[in-house]
């Protein structure tokens, strides 16, 4: 009767710490990690002779699979990824890519002491919104400016700030959701804010606003109904007209603009919103407006407006547990600069770059890429040049598009295409398109690495049918 493979034809936990091969494994991931790596796939080995298998694996073999389990262990799931959704500013992709300028702000804030808190003429204390309040100010023509960390945090500390324990008035076609379980409704309760809702779903006039008021009113809020529309037989009271009523009230109007732009977006082809200096313009004491949305920045939430309601803000001990650390507001910083000269924004800050890409540049782009792809999938897959509809994202802009470009991967059922948008999402910069029409389509709008990506897609390895 032959030998049957036995657990002792497998070498021990301590031979192979001592193997050579093992030496580069502990200098990488340290003597406990490879330890642990190693006891795993000796109980796979074991458990591989039980099933009956019968060449026990040797020794290299045993190495190099702790060596893959401890690379895989290693990896970041935050690493980077190529964002081939068509959709420029995706939240479930961390929204903005930042500016070089704003990377290495952030990266010399991070290495060094920085005077956060400190006024270098005086060698006094100083305040951390100082590094920025004065470029908000110019940038929207507002009085005074803060930062927090997002602006839903923004809209939470001025909504508790103004009207804690008495009312808030809102447009019933204003109440808006949106994802991250950001709903006004349960950030006013939050708050501390008495809801008044006033209006209808698709008509809100001045008189609606004007019989909500009385003496326990905090605010009234505008909020921008970022992403939806109401069309049709509609109407709502616009900023300015709203303002003017909040000031005959003496009551603040907090208008929340969500993404919040400081550039005139048809210049990008895109459909023009009210820029945060128009808003501010149109009278409203406080305006909110997000960092990484159309801005291009990191997470971040501003609130401009007039001096005393800011005053009043900073007093809120809420503020301090809102606030940002100095590698954001270095980035914030960097990024809000670049808005001094518009004309070269498109050059220095990725989220313009790409919302003004031309679809020519990008069908050219598809063009070279096609080869390539076809060639790493083989004849399994077919794959074409396709036009696409590229989004904004983050609710901004929710029915305008953009004419894009890219490449529709085709294949024989459902199945094949989910095993090939999983195998491209385990590259090690994972590739994460967008499923439409039985294909995976590939939106080249944020492409910028071309050399990059072909390098990844060489690593692409498609497990077979089953
Ligand atoms: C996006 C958005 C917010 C929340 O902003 P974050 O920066 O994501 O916290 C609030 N209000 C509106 C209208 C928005 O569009």
């Amino acid at each position: 009767m032959p030998d049957l493979p036995s657990f002792r034809d497998l070498p021990s936990v301590s031979a192979l710490l001592g193997a050579a091969e093992t030496a580069p494994l502990i200098e990488l991931f340290g003597l406990r990690a490879a330890t642990e790596a190693l006891r795993a796939v000796l109980e796979e080995a074991r458990a591989a002779i039980r099933r009956g298998d019968s060449n026990p694996p040797s020794t290299d073999k045993l190495v190099a699979s702790a060596s893959r389990l401890l690379a895989l262990k290693d990896r970041s799931s935050l690493r980077p990824a190529f964002n081939l959704t068509g959709i420029v500013l995706h939240t479930n992709l961390g929204r903005a890519v930042l500016a070089q300028a704003a990377i290495e702000a952030a990266t010399a804030a991070m290495r060094d002491a920085v005077a956060l808190e400190f006024d270098l003429a005086t060698g006094k204390r100083g305040e951390r919104d100082d590094h920025v309040r004065d470029l908000l100010c110019e940038l929207t023509g507002a009085e005074d400016a803060t930062i927090v960390n997002n602006n839903a945090a923004a809209v939470l500390l001025c909504l508790n700030t103004l009207a804690d324990g008495r009312e808030a008035i809102v447009s019933r076609g204003e109440l808006i959701e949106i994802g991250g379980a950001f709903r006004m409704p349960d950030i006013m309760a939050r708050a501390g804010a008495v809801m008044i809702e006033v209006g209808t779903t698709n008509r809100t006039h001045p008189k609606d606003y004007r019989a909500a008021l009385n003496e326990r009113t905090g605010v009234m809020l505008k909020v921008h109904t970022s992403n939806y529309r109401i069309q049709g037989f509609t109407a709502e009271v616009d900023a300015k007209e709203l303002a003017a009523i909040a000031r005959e009230a003496s009551v603040p109007l907090l208008h929340d603009l969500g993404s919040g732009t400081l550039i005139d977006l048809s210049h990008y082809g895109l459909k023009k919103e009210p820029t945060v200096r128009e808003t501010v313009a149109d009278g409203a004491g406080l305006v909110t407006f997000s960092g990484d949305k159309l801005l291009g920045g990191p997470q971040a939430g501003f609130i401009v407006g007039h001096k005393a309601w800011l005053t009043e803000i900073n007093r809120n001990p809420m503020k301090r547990a809102l606030r940002v650390d100095k590698i954001r507001l270095a980035a914030i910083e960097a990024t809000l600069k670049l808005y001094r000269d518009p004309d070269r924004l498109v050059e220095r800050l990725p989220t313009a770059r790409w919302l003004a890409r031309a679809h020519a540049d990008i069908a050219a782009q598809a063009a070279r890429m096609l080869q390539v792809l076809a060639g790493v999938l083989g004849g399994s897959y077919v794959v074409e040049l396709t036009d696409c509809d590229s989004q904004v994202g983050s609710g901004a802009l929710p029915l305008d598009t953009m004419p894009s470009a890219g490449l529709i991967v085709r294949a024989q059922g459902g199945a094949a295409l989910d095993r090939l948008a999983a195998a491209l999402r385990a590259l090690p910069r994972p590739v994460i398109g967008r499923i439409v029409d039985n294909g995976l389509l590939l939106d080249l709008r944020c492409l910028d690495d071309e050399a990059e990506f072909v390098a990844t897609l060489s690593a692409l390895h498609l497990p077979r049918a089953s």
